[in-house]
């Protein structure tokens, strides 16, 4: 193989270290780092499963060929190939070079894909990504910053987005992102090997302390002391400290007052739940960051997966690899149909594929009102009655945005959406009928 070859595609290889996921990257670009050969301006690249040249075709070819062009300053043409089909062609074994990959950025430990890029923006998470984003571009401006929210709401992406962010526009800015176990695990290991100042002094110098999941420092009295010290120190200088938890400062348990009053010192955000509209937003982000040809995922795909993953982000990005990985083993077009298929083991029953259309319809048939005068503006009892239930209806098994649902009904305001939801919900706890009413359909709607 001629090197000069080999050396470009390196390069090839470095540049898209800044373009993909790290798990992306590791997977399928990495260990694609060595050329067969170059010949008829074509790079022909070593794989080695039918299943990864499968998926290098179809979702990475463009994105590689463009790496070609900025590194080599001219189209060249790219083929992948077996090492079996090598080895059958040429009788020869092709052993590839196990080459340590050295990326250009030295991060620490902060994952490059954690950016305000690649993180999407919802109702759910407003306030926390504004904060977090006046927080990186001011250091200190509110001190400290204190995230929390469920597992896999993305609490741990934005306060690495911050760290990132704040690199980017300082390359010599000192960022120290640690895991609230590493700290006590650290911590109490130097107090065994008696260095407990070799391990403040590991802090004396930073700029940036995210300090992620504190509510593991419960209990841990010890490791409290030495965070409230470090904590100190760090706000008197004004240092940017960012924490984040599972839950409320107010709620922590077993942890000392001044440490929880430290926490009030500055802003406090929440992150709950995407709704489905944030949640069609982050598939469609993550398609995006993975390079994958928008047009390989049909919007009712996306819309599909988002809605049958309704609990977490981290789900929902497991539902598209998913999906993702079992088009290309299966060779299939992405429909909604395939998609099922690939999500069958982890969707329950409950979060079958009902429209809101068929709840309405349900509904209709329910209360005998026909679906015309139930988008009209009737105002009788019993069209009322239905019309509020269909809204109670779709956002508590669908989960649509207000808006949403405000609009299958003829555009409505959604405080109107509101306003019968409620009233549903009032009349739920005195009305054993209404109770009834809905369970039968529920059951009609193969739902619970
Ligand atoms: P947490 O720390 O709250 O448990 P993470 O930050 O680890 O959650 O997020 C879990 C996954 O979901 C990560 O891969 C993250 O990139 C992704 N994620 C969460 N929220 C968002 C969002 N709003 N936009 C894009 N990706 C998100
Ligand atoms: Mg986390």
């Amino acid at each position: 193989m001629d090197t000069d070859f080999q050396l470009l595609w390196e390069k090839v290889i470095e540049e898209l270290y800044t373009i993909y996921d790290e798990d992306v990257f590791n997977e399928y670009i990495k260990p694609h780092n060595r050329v067969y050969k170059f010949s008829d301006n074509t790079f022909y690249i070593i794989t080695h499963t039918l299943f990864h040249k499968s998926k290098l075709e179809n979702y990475y070819y463009k994105t590689f060929t463009d790496a070609i062009e900025k590194i080599c300053e001219k189209p060249y043409d790219l083929k992948f190939v077996t090492k079996e089909s090598i080895e059958q062609e040429e009788h020869i074994i092709v052993t590839p070079v196990e080459e340590d990959f050295v990326p250009r950025v030295n991060r620490g430990n902060l994952k490059l894909n954690y950016n305000f890029d690649t993180y999407v923006a919802g109702i759910n998470n407003r306030l926390a990504y504004t904060l977090s984003l006046q927080v990186a571009e001011r250091p200190g401006i509110f001190n400290p910053l204190y995230i929390f929210g469920g597992v896999g709401l993305g609490k741990t992406h934005l306060m690495q987005a911050i760290g990132n962010y704040i690199l980017d526009n300082n390359k010599n800015a000192r960022v120290l992102y640690m895991k609230a176990e590493m700290f006590i695990e650290d911590f109490v290991s130097s107090l065994h090997n008696k260095s407990s100042e070799m391990f403040s002094d590991r802090f004396k110098d930073i700029d940036v302390l995210l300090l992620d999941d504190i509510q593991f420092l419960s209990n841990k009295e010890e490791s409290q002391n030495e965070f409230f010290k470090i904590f100190d120190i760090l706000h008197n200088q004004n240092k940017q400290i960012v924490v984040t938890s599972d839950r409320k400062s107010s709620e922590l348990k077993n942890i000392m007052d001044r440490l929880r009053s430290r926490f009030e010192w500055g802003m406090q955000a929440d992150i709950t739940p995407p709704d489905l509209e944030t949640r069609i937003e982050i598939v469609k982000k993550k398609i995006q960051s993975e390079r994958i040809d928008s047009d390989f995922i049909p919007e009712d795909v996306i819309v599909y997966i988002a809605k049958v993953c309704n609990n977490n982000v981290r789900e929902l990005e497991g539902a598209l690899k998913r999906v993702l990985f079992y088009i290309t083993l299966e060779n299939e077009n992405c429909t909604v149909e395939i998609a099922k298929k690939a999500l069958k083991s982890i969707i329950s029953e409950s979060q079958s594929d009902i429209t809101a259309n068929e709840i309405i319809e349900k509904v209709c048939d329910y209360y005998k009102v026909p679906k015309k005068i139930l988008l009209s503006k009737s105002r009788k009892k019993i069209v009322s009655h239905s019309r509020h239930l269909c809204m109670y209806l779709i956002r508590t098994i669908l989960d649509l945005p207000y808006k949403q649902i405000a609009n299958l009904f003829g555009g409505k305001d959604h405080t109107s959406v509101l306003y019968a939801i409620d009233k549903i919900k009032l009349n739920i706890q005195v009305n054993e009928e209404l109770v009834q009413d809905i369970n039968n359909l529920k059951k009609q709607l193969n739902v619970e």
